[in-house]
């Protein structure tokens, strides 16, 4: 029987890693909840569009439409929006500044949130992201919850972005990490918090390998 497995935490915890090798391995479809805030992130950012007000951000979420599509080479669904792929552009730091104030948004949350649990519906899913145990999907069979030291999270994403951007500093990636982890735990609606049963999983001191296995072992029982 096919199940719904989230996987929630704060930033860059290796949350997307796990969720990627646990669909691949189970047959299951992943989907990258965080992709669809900076999608709609970086269309907000490229049309002006002023996010304090109400109709302004309606009207703008109107013309949004996201849709992942799968890329056998990375093996990966890739996030599209309005038909681009926009997978790699939404991983810029300038998107991660300013996507924690953007996902607090009601009307971003609730349009954000439908389409997801109508991925669901067939189940058979892998979603990641800050409240799918709890809000998106609070009937899933397995839910996990990871977590890691934060030297450990801002060497990680330091790694990432670097390569990328050779300009970028450590104390730059730290201060996103923080601020984001802090507004996505304090906001008022759907605040990132770990289902009361979901089981936690510190990565601190896993390697990729040992934290896939230990999930995939969650999903086989
Ligand atoms: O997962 P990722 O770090 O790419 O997510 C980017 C941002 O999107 C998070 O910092 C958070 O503000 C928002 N997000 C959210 N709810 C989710 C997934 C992501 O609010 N389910």
């Amino acid at each position: 029987k096919k199940i719904i497995i989230t996987i929630d935490g704060w930033s860059s915890c290796g949350k997307s890693t796990v969720a990627k090798e646990l669909a691949n391995a189970l047959g299951y479809v992943y989907v990258d909840s965080g992709a669809m805030y900076r999608a709609i992130t970086l269309y907000f950012l490229r049309n002006h569009i002023d996010w304090t007000h109400k109709k302004a951000v309606k009207e703008a979420l109107e013309n949004i439409s996201l849709e992942f599509i799968y890329n056998p080479q990375s093996e990966k669904s890739e996030m599209y929006l309005n038909s681009e792929n926009v997978e790699y552009v939404i991983r810029d730091l300038v998107i991660a500044e300013k996507v924690s104030e953007i996902a607090a948004i009601k009307e971003v949350r609730e349009f954000a949130v439908a389409q997801q649990q109508k991925m669901g519906e067939k189940r058979g899913i892998v979603m990641d992201g800050r409240d799918i145990g709890t809000i998106v999907f609070p009937d899933a069979e397995l839910k996990i919850f990871m977590t890691a030291d934060n030297a450990v999270r801002v060497e990680r994403r330091f790694q990432e972005l670097y390569e990328k951007n050779p300009n970028i500093t450590l104390e730059e990636v730290k201060n996103n990490l923080e601020l984001r982890d802090y507004i996505d735990s304090n906001r008022e609606i759907s605040p990132l918090r770990k289902a009361d049963n979901a089981i936690i999983l510190d990565n601190t001191q896993l390697t990729p390998k040992e934290q896939f296995q230990k999930a995939l072992k969650m999903a086989h029982e």
